[in-house]
């Protein structure tokens, strides 16, 4: 929909405005309104080329685009009844609780291994644990291809799935070869176009999950559900949506809590959306209310960091994570809220 600066195109600019829209197969039906008319786009006006020529004009003020951006990630979409399973959980008819260590040490590897059962006997479908690390402080611990065993080895012996983050091209292919089922995509990657890609022709032919980060800044909702589609395209859309804090930050907490964002994502896609309360506040003691407050906004899963001795923990796990006696109890309460909510 075309709407001019002024009440109506003169029939230079609207001569000028049809010619651009046929050349992208497409016509234009205005709608003449008492006092202003403004300008159907009829045919596929998801061009960007297109919206941009017409944007470019400067007698339009803006174009309103009737048509999702997104093909396949649209809640109107063919994918819409589309059920993403994880862990054994079909999401949105079960809570999906996805946790352990926010970073695996390599040196200490039973830490791991210990977290990795007390998140299944707490209540957890999945377990997660960092190999890779995206640090701001380059002069700290990045990771170890080492802890890539750690993980699978864990859920060899707790019969769990995994999620691991991969931050470039080389983790793909070796968290994939290993037997990952969840690739995590973190806030700071969620618009590496490029690594998105490469996820979704890696993934293409299988049954592994994507669990993509919101961007760290506060991105439009169309940019995080489109980052979710540049992984769809490639035909396996298995892509849940984790909203986890932005920056700027709410003064006290590490980013800005984004939870509530859930109801209007739903409003625009199929996806699931599984919150991570834990890098949203940062702090374990908000993790828990956080949790809460994600299930009542609607959310279809948790990603919590957790940890059996969180003071021994490395990366983020000494602030935020949760011991596994807290996540028990903040899964039966989300459990039970959810139930409340949908029952
Ligand atoms: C993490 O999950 O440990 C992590 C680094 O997440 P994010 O990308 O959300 O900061
Ligand atoms: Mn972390």
């Amino acid at each position: 929909m075309i709407l001019p600066k002024t009440n109506r195109l003169t029939p230079e600019q609207l001569a000028t405005v049809t010619d651009i829209v046929t050349e992208f197969g497409c016509k234009i039906q205005p709608i003449i309104g008492a006092v202003r008319t403004i300008y159907a786009i009829v045919g596929d006006e998801r061009d960007e080329l297109m919206i941009n020529r017409l944007e470019g004009l400067d007698y339009i003020e803006r174009i309103d685009r009737i048509q999702s951006p997104f093909k396949l990630m649209d809640r109107r979409s063919d994918l819409s009844t589309h059920r993403i399973q994880l862990g054994g959980v079909t999401l949105g008819e079960e809570l999906l609780v996805i946790a352990g260590a926010c970073t695996i040490d390599p040196k200490n590897p039973n830490y791991f291994y210990e977290t990795a059962h007390a998140v299944k006997e707490a209540g957890a479908h999945v377990i997660r644990g960092g190999v890779w690390k995206p640090r701001t402080n380059p002069y700290t611990f990045q990771g170890d291809v080492k802890s890539l065993d750690i993980l699978m080895e864990a859920s060899r012996r707790t019969g769990l799935p995994v999620d691991t983050e991969v931050m470039e091209e080389s983790h793909i292919q070796l968290a994939l070869d290993a037997g990952v089922h969840s690739l995590q995509v973190g806030a700071r990657n969620a618009l590496n176009y490029s690594l998105l890609r490469s996820i979704g022709r890696a993934i293409a032919q299988k049954n592994t999950c994507v669990l993509l980060k919101r961007s760290i800044h506060m991105g439009p909702l169309n940019e995080f559900i489109s980052a979710a589609e540049y992984i769809a395209a490639f035909g396996n859309p298995n892509v849940i949506l984790c909203p986890r804090g932005t920056t700027p930050t709410l003064d006290g907490y590490r980013n800005h809590p984004d939870e509530s964002i859930t109801p209007l994502l739903k409003e625009k896609t199929w996806a699931p959306v599984v919150v991570d309360p834990s890098h949203s506040v940062g702090k374990a003691n908000y993790v828990p209310a956080a949790a809460l407050a994600a299930v009542a906004y609607g959310a279809d899963g948790l990603c919590i960091e957790s940890h059996v001795e969180p003071a021994k923990g490395i990366g983020d796990d000494p602030k935020q994570s949760i011991t596994p006696d807290v996540l028990k109890k903040t899964i039966a309460q989300a459990k039970a809220l959810w139930a409340l909510q949908r029952g």
